[in-house]
C-alpha cells in the first residue's frame, strides 16, 4: 500500500478516511488534526500556559510531546495515585520523559501529600476506586493549574473515549452531562480553570502510532481497576459498529456536537457554585467532595490507630 501524500511505503492504513500514510504524512496528518483542534475550538494561544495532565498511558504522552514540539508553554502534571506497581511504574516513565525532553514536571502523591490511599479508603467506605479516583483527580488538576497560575488543563482524551461517554450517556439519557459533553469546558468561576482536549478527533490507535513513530515510551498495560468498567464495554460496542461501518465514531461525536447537544442546553443548569469552607476550591456545597474524603479517610485512620493500641494494651 502507498502513502497517499507522498506515494512511498505506507506505515498505517486509516480505514476510516480510506487513507494510508507513510511514517512522515503520518505526522502531518496528526499535527494538521492537533493543530485545526486546538484554532477552531479556541483552546488556547502561544502565550497561555498550559498545564498537561499526564498519567504515562499512549494518549496523554503524545499530547506531551506533541504541544511541546508546536512550542506550547507547557508544563506536565503526574498524580501517583497509589495504584501499587501500576503507579510506580507509570511514574518512572513520565519523569524519564520530563529528563530526557528537558520538560517542566509537576508530580502530586495522594499517599504521601495528602495522606490517604484511594483503592485503600474506597475499601473502607464502599465507594468505587473509579469514583473516588475520578473526584480527586479532577480536585487537582483545577487546585494545581490555579494555584500555579495556568490558564489551561490539556487532558488526552482521545475520540473513542468521548464517543464512547456519549454512548453511555446517550443510554441512559444523561440530560445534564450531554449538554455539558464538549471539547472545550468554559470556567465558569474565577477559581475554575478552563479544560480542553485537543485528541478529540484522534482514536487510541493513531495516538498509539504517534507514541510508537516518535519513539516515545508509555506504560502499555491499562489501570487494573479499568477491568470490567463500563466504558470498556461501550468501546468494544462502538469498535464493532466501527469495523462494520467505518467512520461511524467520529460521525457519531462530531454530529453530537454539531447539531445534537444544542438541544440539550436547557437541561444544564447553572448551579450555585461557592468557595469550600476549608479549602478554598470551587464546590456547590459546604465543603468540597475532596476535604470531605479527607476528614472521612482521617476518622478511619483515627480508629484503626485507636484498634490497634488497645489490641496492644488491652
Ligand atoms: Fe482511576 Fe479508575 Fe481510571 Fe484507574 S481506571 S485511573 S482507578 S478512574
Ligand atoms: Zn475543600
Amino acid at each position: 500500500m502507498r502513502c497517499r501524500r507522498c506515494g512511498d511505503k505506507a506505515e498505517i492504513y486509516l480505514k476510516r478516511h480510506n487513507a494510508a500514510f507513510c511514517n512522515d504524512c503520518f505526522q502531518v496528518y496528526y499535527s494538521e488534526q492537533v493543530r485545526k483542534n486546538i484554532r477552531r475550538e479556541k483552546m488556547f494561544g502561544s502565550k497561555d500556559r498550559v498545564l498537561v495532565v499526564v498519567s504515562g498511558g499512549k494518549d496523554s504522552m503524545a499530547l506531551w510531546h506533541k504541544l511541546l514540539k508546536e512550542g506550547y508553554d507547557v508544563t506536565a502534571m503526574y498524580i501517583n495515585l497509589g495504584i501499587g506497581d501500576y503507579s510506580d511504574r507509570s511514574q518512572e516513565i513520565v519523569e524519564r520523559f520530563s529528563e530526557e525532553y528537558e520538560a517542566p514536571l509537576i508530580v502530586r502523591n495522594i499517599e504521601k501529600d495528602y495522606g490517604f490511599n484511594i483503592p485503600r479508603l474506597a475499601r473502607e467506605i464502599r465507594r468505587s476506586t473509579c469514583s473516588l479516583c475520578g473526584t480527586i483527580k479532577r480536585y487537582l488538576f483545577n487546585k494545581v493549574a490555579l494555584d500555579g497560575g495556568f490558564d489551561v488543563v490539556a487532558t488526552g482524551h482521545n475520540l473513542d473515549d468521548e464517543a464512547a461517554t456519549l454512548f453511555g450517556n446517550v443510554l441512559s439519557w444523561q440530560e445534564g452531562y450531554l449538554a455539558r459533553q464538549s471539547p472545550v469546558l468554559p470556567s465558569t468561576h474565577p477559581k475554575l480553570v478552563k479544560k480542553v482536549k485537543p485528541l478529540f478527533t484522534l482514536t487510541e490507535r493513531e495516538n498509539l502510532a504517534y507514541v510508537l513513530f516518535n519513539g516515545i515510551s508509555f506504560i502499555h498495560e491499562e489501570c487494573p481497576h479499568a477491568l470490567g468498567a463500563s466504558s470498556i464495554l461501550y468501546k468494544e460496542v462502538l469498535n464493532q459498529l466501527e469495523e462494520a461501518s467505518p467512520g461511524t465514531k467520529q460521525r457519531f461525536l462530531t454530529n453530537f456536537l454539531k447539531k445534537g447537544r444544542k438541544n440539550f442546553e436547557a437541561c444544564s443548569e447553572t448551579p450555585d457554585l461557592r468557595e469550600c469552607s476549608i479549602c478554598g476550591q470551587v464546590t456547590t456545597a459546604e465543603v468540597c467532595s475532596f476535604c470531605r474524603l479527607r476528614q472521612m479517610a482521617e476518622k478511619k485512620k483515627m480508629k484503626a490507630d485507636l484498634w490497634a493500641q488497645e489490641s496492644e494494651n488491652p
